[in-house]
């Protein structure tokens, strides 16, 4: 059976890797064209970026395309840093130092609970899309712990766990119960709804 074609957005081959083995059976995911140039992430909002991302490689294409956005909201910080994660210790920050503003940030804080969302969305040629969301929720450890992973993996405990860190987890432990393994499960069952 030939499957329906979906281009990614992502550039990031762990990432594309990871949607690969969550949309098996249901499309052939196809890389990023490297020509397409970078894409200023300036919704505002996680449904806006990824729709700003996926539209942009549909155009490119000619192809249904798929793009995710993803933000950490910590109750503390009032849902911050949230549409801007990526940046939250400045436009140039690496993931340790946003892990290191994380935690000043949150010395004097009484709850750390925190919740991880991803948007994952489908541009289709006419103008239709799918979109599907995933959250996680969990704690903000107090020192970093574990390896793996990328980003606030070594400080995230996700509720649905048995105390260890993301950072601390297979992958597949991870996204067995992360907000982006439930955005694009979440997506399959809507694609597989659709008939693609
Ligand atoms: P993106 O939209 O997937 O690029 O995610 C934005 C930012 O959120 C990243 O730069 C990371 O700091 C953080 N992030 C996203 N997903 C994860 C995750 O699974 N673990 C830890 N941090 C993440």
């Amino acid at each position: 059976m030939t499957l329906p074609r979906l281009v990614t957005a992502t550039a990031n081959p762990g990432k594309l890797a990871e949607i690969e083995v969550l949309l098996a059976g249901v499309v052939e995911l196809l890389p990023r064209p490297a020509d397409v140039p970078d894409i200023v992430e300036d919704a505002g909002t996680l449904v806006g970026n990824a729709r700003l991302k996926a539209r942009a490689i549909c155009a490119a294409t000619g192809l249904p395309a798929v793009a995710d956005d993803t933000g950490l909201e910590v109750a503390a910080l009032g849902g911050a840093p949230g549409v801007d994660t990526a940046f939250f210790a400045g436009p140039d920050a690496t993931d340790a130092d946003n892990r290191a503003k994380l935690l000043r940030e949150l010395e004097q804080a009484g709850d750390r609970s925190a919740v991880f969302r991803t948007v994952a969305l489908v541009a289709y040629p006419d103008g239709s899309e799918v979109v599907a969301e995933g959250v996680c929720a969990g704690t903000i450890a107090t020192e970093e712990r574990g390896a793996r992973g990328f980003g606030f993996d070594p400080l995230f405990v996700p509720d649905d766990g048995d105390g260890r860190t993301f950072a601390e987890m297979t992958a597949e432990e991870k996204h067995a119960v992360s907000h982006r393994g439930r955005a694009f499960h979440n997506l399959r069952a809507l694609l597989q709804q659709r008939g693609c």
